[in-house]
């Protein structure tokens, strides 16, 4: 393309941004140094849509543009529908990448109401009849961090050839709009949203992601058609199903500070995208504590009649079950199950309170709370570790409802009380669930899970103490503020928050990363509720999506799973254990050759489970997991055969992307080896199908 524009450019280690000012276009030109590849190469797409009274009105483009360069920024500025537009690059000296920053600011004397926002590199991937241009032929878009999603059908990737965004419509993430229901799911749209992608070219892949904890972003890919052929959009800023919601409502003189994206190219394939997003969030708080330890759970769930009551009649009501399924006596069986399992904490699942999410503990059938603690610790060497659903899920439940104060009672937009629909963002409710849960904490609890938190439409209570209408931003703020409460006063405490906005759903709806690290936050994410059927979980490759969360987050995941469901060689106890970095187990296999070999490979876990719990994680692929304590010059490779077949399962990995020293000696175990000559470790093992090994490698030069 020849421009006669002004041109301003920037460069550092990474990339070299030219940006060429012709008329109002603006034309940003994107050149990878590593590659000699053009990732962006014409006019960066500014879009704004606003209702008017004929409908809507699309703004595009800039106008009173100005741009700027100085020191290792470059800022365009200029005006899109009524906003000023302020859009910086910056390309550090002392860093291979770019980080872009978008900001609006209403200058106008009326609220803006954006209903679509899209903000954007460009790069044309095909000609005027959608032919994908060569050098693109053999690229790909991955996902980060969810390569294979839970929710996705088994067979379907987030990795995607060019040609696949003019043959496949895009997604986005809906979620409950109704109090007293739970329901997720997507609709068609015309772009793909994840918090980042990578896009391998050659042998390097590109990455770009989004970070942002104050509103729900995503970084997105958007195919742009025009007459004379089809751009690939990336990078900048889009609303996703609404959001950022400030976007709805900009009010005069009120700035928008949108997310930071991050632009990085690495050598290698897609894993090295992931391990860069990984790494963007550890700089950015995102990253488990320093000697994160948290207890092996034993949940009393799977074993334990109150779960699994049913009826095929009408019992009278109301259902008071507990004091004969959840009695002291059945949860001390359950007790000496967690120590023959090697477990370091009792999680009680629902029974313990007094009925569904009150809260309150079941002192009739359990006895008082501070003994039974003491018991747990004294006599069994464990601590105790409570699930809490909170105020969404208890109100669809109903039963839990009359112990809350009725001022906690949603209003809908028309003012009226929403009968047994407590807020969660209520101060009503959130006082006493404060309360509650404190006390708990003061008898020595160490661990409570916030489940049935899921967004359920929003609430026009007035007197609720919350934004009204109350939006799902307000919702996770909500839900933040009870972790936060609790961690004031008990910071040892460890908080796992399901999905602030799909609850305990296999859905995951808020960024991977959203609100955690940040003060008084909680502690572990939810594992997508793959608990209940964990082997039909690896089965269908919903478990997949720990994997790939794993490669990319270095925020805890936590799940307690049903170990029925397993076989002789453990394959689902290894596959949870090595991508869950907070592990939960229950239940007793029927078969008592399986339970017990179940028994010997926990003790082999809680041997190694610094590796687990604080090991960095790499993958050399789904079947081979390496977690590295660098410190310790050691590693240790899980091995998973993952079919019906005998197969060799195998691999080689460079011990320096493991961040170890190539220069030492290791011990090898048998089916390890390793190449002086390209610094790698490979291993290799026949394995059985749907089975697991553990392999450890240490080195003799650390002592
Ligand atoms: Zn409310």
């Amino acid at each position: 393309m020849v421009s006669t524009g002004t041109v301003y450019e920037l460069a550092n280690d990474a990339y070299q941004v030219k940006v060429i000012l012709v008329g109002r276009e603006v034309q940003v030109h994107l050149h990878d140094l590593a590659t000699g590849f053009d990732l962006a190469d014409g006019p960066y797409l500014y879009r704004a849509t606003r209702p008017c009274e004929e409908g809507s009105l699309v703004a595009t483009g800039l106008r009173d543009v100005e741009i700027r360069v100085c020191g290792e920024e470059m800022s365009i500025t200029g005006v899109l529908a009524g906003l000023r537009v302020e859009h910086v690059l910056r390309l550090p000296r002392v860093r291979a990448m770019m980080e872009e920053r978008i900001t609006l600011r209403n200058l106008t004397d009326s609220t803006i109401s954006l209903t679509g926002f899209a903000a954007g590199m460009q790069r044309r991937i095909a000609d005027g009849a959608g032919t994908i241009a060569p050098e693109l032929v053999a690229d790909r878009l991955i996902a980060v961090p969810f390569r294979h999603r839970a929710t996705d059908p088994s067979g379907m990737d987030m990795d995607f050839q060019m040609a696949d965004l003019i043959q496949r419509p895009g997604l986005e993430h809906r979620a409950t709009d109704r109090p007293l229901r739970f329901a997720y799911g997507s609709m068609p749209s015309m772009q793909w949203a994840s918090e980042g992608w990578a896009w391998t070219h050659g042998d390097h892949v590109f990455g770009f992601f989004k970070f942002n904890q104050e509103a729900m972003e995503f970084s997105v890919l958007a195919p742009e058609v025009y007459d004379d052929g089809l751009a690939l959009r990336f990078g900048g800023a889009s609303m996703v199903a609404g959001d950022p919601s400030a976007l709805r409502q900009i009010r005069p003189g009120q700035t928008v500070e949108l997310g930071i994206t991050r632009y990085e190219t690495r050598k290698g394939d897609y894993r090295q995208a992931y391990y860069a997003f990984r790494a963007f969030l550890d700089e950015n708080g995102c990253h488990f504590p320093e000697g994160f330890n948290p207890p092996v759970h034993w949940n009393e769930l799977y074993d334990n009649p109150e779960w699994n009551l049913g009826t095929p009649g009408n019992p009278p009501g109301p259902r008071m079950t507990r004091p004969v399924t959840y009695t002291r006596e059945l949860i001390e069986v359950e007790a000496r199950k967690a120590v023959a399992y090697s477990c370091e904490a009792l999680y009680l699942d629902p029974g313990w309170d007094t009925d569904f999410g009150t809260l309150l503990w079941g002192r009739d059938w359990l006895g008082p709370r501070d003994q039974f603690v003491r018991k747990m610790r004294e006599k069994y060497g464990l601590g105790l570790s409570l699930h809490c659903p909170l105020a969404t899920w208890m109100s669809m439940d109903g039963r839990g409802v009359p112990s809350w104060p009725v001022e906690a009672l949603q209003m809908d937009a028309k003012g009226n009380v929403i009968p047994g629909a407590i807020c969660l963002g209520s101060k009503q409710y959130l006082d006493e669930a404060t309360k509650r849960l404190l006390a708990h904490c003061a008898d020595g609890v160490v661990f409570l899970m916030f489940d049935g938190n899921w967004w359920n439409g929003g609430c026009w209570n007035p007197n609720h103490g919350h934004p009204v209408p109350y939006t799902m931003e307000d919702h996770i703020r909500a839900n933040l503020e009870l972790a936060r409460r609790v961690h004031e006063r008990y910071p040892h405490v460890l908080i796992e928050m399901h999905d602030m906005i799909a609850g305990g759903s296999v859905d995951r709806y808020t960024p991977v990363y959203y609100k955690y690290g940040l003060p008084g936050s909680y502690d572990d994410n939810w594992g997508f509720e793959l608990m209940w059927r964990p082997m039909d979980d690896i089965l269908s490759g919903r478990a997949r999506s720990l994997y790939y969360y794993n490669l990319g987050c270095n925020v805890p995941v936590y799940l307690h799973i049903d170990l029925r469901d397993d076989n002789e060689h453990c394959v689902v106890l290894w596959w949870y254990a090595s991508t869950c970095r907070h592990l939960g187990i229950g239940g007793t296999h029927s078969n008592p050759a399986v339970a017990q070999a179940q028994r010997q490979a926990m003790q082999t876990y809680r041997s190694l489970q610094r590796f687990y719990k604080q090991g960095e994680f790499y993958g050399i692929h789904e079947e081979a997991h390496i977690h590295v304590l660098p410190d310790e010059s050691a590693f240790v490779i899980n091995l998973f055969n993952l079919s019906d077949d005998t197969r060799i399962i195998s691999g080689s990995i460079a011990v320096e992307e493991m961040g170890l020293h190539r220069d030492r000696w290791y011990i090898m175990p048998k089916g390890v080896w390793f190449d002086p000559n390209s610094g790698t470790v490979s291993v290799s093992c026949r394995m059985q199908p749907w089975s697991a090994e553990t392999i450890e490698i240490r080195s003799i030069t650390s002592s």
